[in-house]
């Protein structure tokens, strides 16, 4: 077993956002700002409380450092969570409020939507503040909804990584996709075309079932999701889906899917590596939206978003072929070349 090198730990800015007019109560994390601003979604989540809330935006914008880094893009590290308020809330007024509060960090956190936000909240957001990204496309340029562009890079990444795991094309194999919404929809639209059999968990019916009748895709329970027998378990729901005990009881050989920290623990990677699992990382395949939404912020183009987004597959392929020559988990391989990238923006800027 190899010992998980020490993540970065910059010095991290948190910005509570607290409007209770408006219903606002949540915080901006920033993690990194070496290679840019801070740039990372807006999650809006019912949380236990504001521990739990403050802990999953660091551990978030933790991530966004890392993904955007190695996605090549000219931004830091940050992440949003607001708590989701019970009963009836003004949701334009809310959103509202988190644009003022975007806006007063004077462009060193850049918003987008992310689980639980639409362009319509970001829209809410541009009214008041002009560093939001994911707001509908004007011709030719970068923008909109950035999930089908994550879905791109998911499926991408895992037709390669099941070349190269597998040996195989995707027609023919199993897939189990945890968490059919925006981008787990879109991603088993892509695989039924590719000629894969879906097996799907969702514990909302509506986009769920409708998909399963239209891809004949199996919808199974969301407690046996994971140990389904899959070539591929593609985890598209919230973080954490790999615990150990998920990963005792995998079938798939290959996990590869949309959802943001996915591993319960960092060990976890090395339980996956032992059992002979191979794990994409998923900061690495998850990175289409990001680079739509940096694009869009940076008045890109369109075919900016596709040749970036083209790149993120033999990115995963030559992280799995490094991984694999030096027995070592992807996940700290991609780890590694993530920091070395940060660590040469903190030189250069020092
Ligand atoms: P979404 O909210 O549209 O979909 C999440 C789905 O997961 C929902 O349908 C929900 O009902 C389902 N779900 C919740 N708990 C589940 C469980 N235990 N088992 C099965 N399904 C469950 O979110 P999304 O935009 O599709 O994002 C999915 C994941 O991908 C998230 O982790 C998100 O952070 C990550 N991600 C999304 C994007 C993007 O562009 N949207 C980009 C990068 C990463």
């Amino acid at each position: 077993m190899v010992a998980r090198p020490t993540r970065l730990t910059p010095p991290v800015e948190c910005v509570r956002l607290y409007d209770a007019d408006a219903g606002l109560d949540g915080v901006i994390a920033i993690h990194s700002t070496a290679l840019g601003p801070g740039a990372g979604g807006c999650r809006f989540w019912s949380y236990a409380g504001m521990d739990e809330a403050l802990a999953d935006a660091l551990r978030l914008a933790e991530g966004m450092s890392y993904k955007n880094a190695l996605a090549g893009l000219p931004f830091g590290g940050a992440k949003a969570v607001i708590q989701r308020p019970e009963g009836e809330f003004d949701r334009a007024r809310l959103f509202r409020a988190f644009g003022r509060a975007v806006e007063q960090l004077g462009g060193l956190y850049v918003t987008a939507e992310d689980v639980g936000t639409s362009v319509e909240d970001m829209r809410e957001v541009a009214s008041e503040s002009r560093h939001v990204a994911g707001l509908p496309a004007s011709e030719g340029l970068a923008g909109g909804d950035p999930s089908p562009w994550t879905a791109q890079g998911v499926f991408e990444s895992m037709r390669a990584a099941a070349r190269f795991v597998l040996d195989s094309d995707l027609a023919g194999l199993t897939v189990a996709v945890q968490g059919t919404g925006n981008v787990g929809a879109d991603l088993c639209r892509r695989l039924a075309d590719a000629g894969c059999r879906l097996v799907i968990a969702d514990p909302n019916p509506g986009r769920r079932d409708r998909l399963a009748a239209i891809l004949g895709a199996t919808v199974v329970g969301v407690e046996e999701i994971a140990s389904e027998k899959a070539e591929i378990f593609a985890p598209c729901a919230l973080g954490g889906a790999l615990t150990p005990e998920v990963v005792r009881n995998l079938k798939a050989k290959l996990v590869c899917g949309a959802a943001n920290n996915q591993l319960a623990a960092p060990e976890v990677a090395d339980l996956l590596m032992n059992r002979g699992i191979a794990y994409a990382p998923d900061y690495v395949v998850n990175a289409g939206g990001i680079i739509s939404v940096s694009a869009e912020y940076l008045g890109e183009s369109q075919s900016d978003v596709t040749d970036r987004v083209a790149e993120i597959a033999p990115r995963v392929a030559t992280l799995l072929d490094r991984a694999a020559r030096e027995r070592r988990s992807p996940a700290f391989v991609a780890d590694e070349m993530a920091e070395e990238i940060i660590a040469g923006a903190q030189r250069v800027a020092a």
